[in-house]
């Protein structure tokens, strides 16, 4: 029996663009919104029908902190603006110290909040398309046609079949780097623990909703699969490691999972609870990566980097402090690819440090004006010049390196105990 078939078929182009951004999470869409307000035309295709990937459909509705943990906000820009929106039209948990912005004394209270996915995401798509962003929902990028190390344009299908559209640039934000591994761009398979989180409503969290008018309690949770926080404690010794890229492997997860939430679900009274939803995509925190031209490690904690984009804050560990260099988003020799978000270049715990929401949001922002300045700069993405970046960044409302005073006398040594936080 043949193990592959060849075959011919003439593709229909469908359209081109300045930027086409793959994948419509939280880091494709602020990629998509910064090139679109840099004034270029942007495609932004995502193979589900809601934006936000895993902070939405992937149930992951909580920002991590933007501050210090002393009461200075590290992380701002963009993801400020989006962790406003995700709150604008529904709930927030947002501590009462940081509902003014930052406070004016310092405090150990941490600026995070939780939010509706639904009314994120459909807030998300009302932002994109007013700003100029096309989205083509429901649709796939397949593949990717190379000159060389030239990305001259993607393999894409929907409803409509199969068909191929071109760009300037293009941004991997597929959390995967499915566009780059196919473009032949150096990656890292990641492994993932088994997780599976559903939202579910009790009587008793409807009425807390209807005594208090606050929808944060409906989620009552408790409807889950597997519940192994991102330092694996407690992987079941007979369920594998996702890859998270591989077909089979990816069924294997949804199926295991969904008996497992099916088996505890039949252990309670039936008319205890219903399940809101359960996660529409896999609840895999580190699937592919690029291997970029920077990686960074845990122990880069205090250190600047020149190619900062951005400056962020370790989640777990209170005054942590890191900056995103842009090598994290590149690999040089491949000039219009560049990603963003969870595929970020980052090793071990660094690379949970940059894929949380936040920081993926700075990583989007910057690669969506990375790629608009490279088309006019006609630099490619690998050889950018940096200042323009960093400015436009720190327009946009970044910090592109932390302030030297946040550093805690003493305290800089390599990490110490990471404090178990929960499904992060
Ligand atoms: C269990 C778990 C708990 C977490 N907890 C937290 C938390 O509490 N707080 C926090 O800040 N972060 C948390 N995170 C991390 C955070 O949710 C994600 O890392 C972050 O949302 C990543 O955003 P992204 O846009 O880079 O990627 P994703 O959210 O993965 O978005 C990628 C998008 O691309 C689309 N896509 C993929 N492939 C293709 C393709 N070939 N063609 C078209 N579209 C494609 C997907 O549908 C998706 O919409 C958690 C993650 C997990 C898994």
């Amino acid at each position: 029996m043949e193990t592959f078939i060849t075959r011919t078929e003439k593709i229909p182009f469908y359209q081109h663009y300045d930027i086409i951004v793959a994948g419509g999470g939280v880091a494709g869409a602020a990629a998509a919104l910064a090139a679109a307000r840099e004034g270029k035309q942007v495609l932004l295709i995502e193979k589900t029908c809601i934006l936000g990937g895993l902070a939405t459909i992937g149930h992951v509705n909580f920002f991590v902190p933007m501050c210090n943990g002393r009461g200075k906000q590290i992380i701002s820009g963009m993801a400020e603006e989006f962790l406003q929106l995700s709150v604008r039209y529904g709930y927030d948990t947002i501590p009462k110290e940081w509902k003014n912005g930052e406070p004016a004394e310092p405090t150990n209270v941490r600026y995070v909040t939780r939010f509706s996915p639904w009314i994120f995401a459909i807030a998300m798509t009302d932002l994109l398309i007013s700003s100029g962003v096309k989205i083509l929902f429901d649709t796939i990028v397949e593949d990717v046609i190379m000159d060389e190390q030239v990305c001259k344009g993607l393999l894409i299908l929907n409803k409509s079949g199969r068909s191929y559209c071109t760009a300037s640039a293009y941004i991997d934000a597929t959390g995967d780097a499915d566009i780059l591994y196919r473009a032949g761009v150096p990656t890292v398979q990641g492994k993932n623990y088994f997780t599976y989180y559903g939202f579910a409503a009790t009587v008793d969290s409807c009425r807390k909703v209807a005594e208090t008018g606050n929808f944060a309690f409906l989620n009552a949770g408790g409807v889950n699969g597997g519940c192994i926080n991102l330092y694996g404690h407690n992987q079941p010794a007979d369920v594998p490691l996702y890859k998270g890229t591989d077909g089979d492997d990816v069924s294997d997860y949804l199926i295991r999972n969904q008996l497992l939430m099916f088996e505890k679900l039949k252990k309670e009274p039936e008319k205890s609870r219903d399940i809101l939803s359960i996660p529409s995509m896999p609840q895999f925190r580190t699937t592919r990566r690029i291997d970029g031209d920077v990686t960074l490690k845990e122990s880069d904690a205090y250190r600047h980097f020149e190619d900062s984009v951005g400056a962020i804050c370790d989640f777990d560990r209170r005054d942590y402090l890191y900056e995103i260099p842009y090598g994290t988003l590149v690999h040089e020799g491949f000039p219009n690819l560049i990603t963003a978000g969870r595929s970020a270049s980052g090793e071990g715990y660094a690379w949970d440090i940059l894929r949380v929401i936040p920081p993926a949001i700075v990583s989007g922002q910057a690669a969506g004006i990375a790629a608009a300045q490279s088309i006019d700069s006609g630099s490619g993405l690998d050889k950018l010049s940096l200042e323009p970046l960093q400015r436009a960044m720190e327009k946009g409302g970044n910090r592109i390196h932390f302030d030297d005073a946040l550093i805690p006398a003493g305290n800089t040594e390599a990490a110490d105990t990471h404090a178990d936080i929960g499904h992060i």
